[in-house]
């Protein structure tokens, strides 16, 4: 029981570290791509319509990275 929860609060730290070192991921939906890959009727891959979750760019932001950020802008706002 305490490893597991030693492995967990070790797992913790790996994504906060991860979160402030890489604020961003790949985007899940066009896996990182940007667009979606259509396929001709050739067989021949190619650009299809851009990725409307990452607007194109291919990355997101982490849900940590997202958590962090509210709040600091949280605390900002509040100790004006
Ligand atoms: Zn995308």
């Amino acid at each position: 029981m305490l490893t597991a929860v030693a492995g967990l609060f070790l797992i913790a730290l790996c994504y906060v570290a991860q979160c402030s070192t890489r604020p961003y991921g790949t985007c899940r939906r066009c896996q990182g791509w940007g667009c979606k890959i259509r396929q001709t009727r050739t067989g021949r891959l190619t650009r299809g319509r851009q990725c409307r979750r990452c607007s194109g760019y291919g990355r997101r932001l982490r849900v940590g990275r997202r958590l962090y950020n509210s709040l600091s802008h949280l605390q900002h706002e509040g100790t004006r």
